[in-house]
């Protein structure tokens, strides 16, 4: 016998992760690599929140809590949810985890029965249809388009939606396009939901910090009071509070789930470390000053790679509205050829041509389920993604 479980065998790795193990070694190995895989804020955790954390370690708070999470982060989560999103949870409604990622697979584990649909829109966040396999269930992928913005059109849920669909996926703004929907277009996909009451929704507001200019950010249990009983609100402080280390994502949602979940992390992970709560709280409730420029900082990064994107040969970028990601099409350079002889016959060649000839590390589309695409996180600094977007023009420039 093999010693891979079935379930097991069914997903694949991160393959964002494996880029940025790829690029590292290579760094290792003396080359000039410019990284912009992986998802994660360049900026540090700020002072505060990292004080509140000292504190509680000089406090003792070094114990167990509650399997997921304490009561003053839970009371502190309620209170976000309130002011930011209008949407009213009590605290026996939240849930807290390791990140963001552990809270969707819970909440996945504790659902889902072999043969239950998980409707994931395409391009989507890798980890979505892996850890829908690993908890026995299927992904149906539908896919936004780029003339959409990425984003999924009502009729196409429509067409999606079987008696076996368990749950929506929605990660509005998006990894890996940036994309986010406006309060119609959720308003839209919403219609379609209240037809079908069988489709529970989940969706990852991850990146809810992260959009620019005048856009109005607001998520699909507040658009559509009338789909809260059978929504989970994902959310956490790892993107907006730059703490993807300290591992604390949080939900709410109907208390009859939320007690699954915390049943799954009492058998399994059970608390997020205390220390990490604290400092939570204090990231939750503390100043949120930081976020506006911090924003900013990204919309100029945006304005950068976009434009320089576009100045490549044979690349188009659209303008996303949020998060740190950019998702540009390489339709025009397919076919075509390396100076060393290689064809250009999809995302996944471009992507490891363009690490070989230049250094640069991205992420094929085809990991994201829409080709011919790629994906830069430009989460660093604009002297870097100057640099790295040069690179990718030159390249581009060398194709015959
Ligand atoms: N959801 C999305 C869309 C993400 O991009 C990520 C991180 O890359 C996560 C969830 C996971 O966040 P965490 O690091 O809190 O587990």
């Amino acid at each position: 016998s093999t010693l891979q479980s079935a379930a097991l065998a069914r997903v694949k790795p991160s393959a964002t992760i494996a880029v940025s193990a790829k690029a590292r070694a290579l760094a290792a190995a003396g080359r000039d690599i410019i990284g912009l895989g992986a998802g994660e804020p360049d900026f540090d955790t700020p002072d505060n929140i990292k004080a509140a954390a000292i504190v509680a370690i000089h406090n003792g708070e070094t114990k167990y809590t509650d399997a997921d999470g304490m009561p003053a982060l839970k009371k502190a989560i309620c209170a976000k949810f309130a002011r930011e999103n209008g949407l009213t949870y009590d605290v026996s409604q939240i849930h807290v985890a390791p990140g963001g990622k552990p809270v969707i697979f819970n909440a996945l584990v504790a659902t889902l029965n072999p043969g239950d649909e998980v409707i994931v829109p395409a391009p989507y966040w890798v980890s979505y249809p892996d850890m829908t396999l690993l908890a026995g269930g299927e992904p149906v992928f539908v896919t936004g388009e780029e003339v959409d913005g990425f984003k999924l059109r009502p009729e196409v849920l429509e067409a999606a939606i079987t008696p076996k669909t368990k749950w929506l996926i929605l990660n509005s703004p998006s990894n890996p396009t940036g994309a986010a929907y406006t309060r119609a277009e959720l308003q839209a996909l919403a219609d379609v939901l209240l037809r079908h009451p069988q489709v529970w929704i989940l969706t990852d507001d991850m990146y809810e910090h992260l959009t620019f200019g005048d856009f109005e950010y607001t998520t699909i249990a507040q658009v559509e009071p009338k789909l809260y009983d059978r929504t989970l609100t994902v959310n956490g402080v790892s993107k907006a509070y730059a703490m993807t280390g300290w591992r604390i994502g949080y939900a709410g949602g109907p208390k009859a789930l939320i007690d699954l979940m915390r049943k799954v992390a009492s058998q399994t992970t059970s608390n997020p470390t205390s220390i990490s709560q604290f400092a939570a709280v204090e990231a939750l409730n503390g100043t949120q000053e930081f976020l506006a420029p911090r924003k900013e900082a990204f919309e100029k990064r945006r304005d950068l790679v976009v434009s320089m994107l576009n100045q490549a040969s044979g690349i188009t970028c659209l303008t996303p509205e949020g998060a740190f990601y950019v998702y540009p099409s390489i339709a025009g350079l397919i076919g075509k050829t390396t100076p060393s002889g290689v064809t250009i016959t999809d995302d996944e060649v471009f992507t490891s041509e363009l690490l070989e000839a230049e250094g640069v590390a991205v992420v094929q589309g085809a990991a994201f389920g829409l080709s011919p695409y790629f994906r830069i996180s430009y989460a660093t600094s604009e002297a870097i993604l100057e640099e790295a977007c040069s690179r990718i023009q030159r390249f581009a420039a060398s194709l015959s």
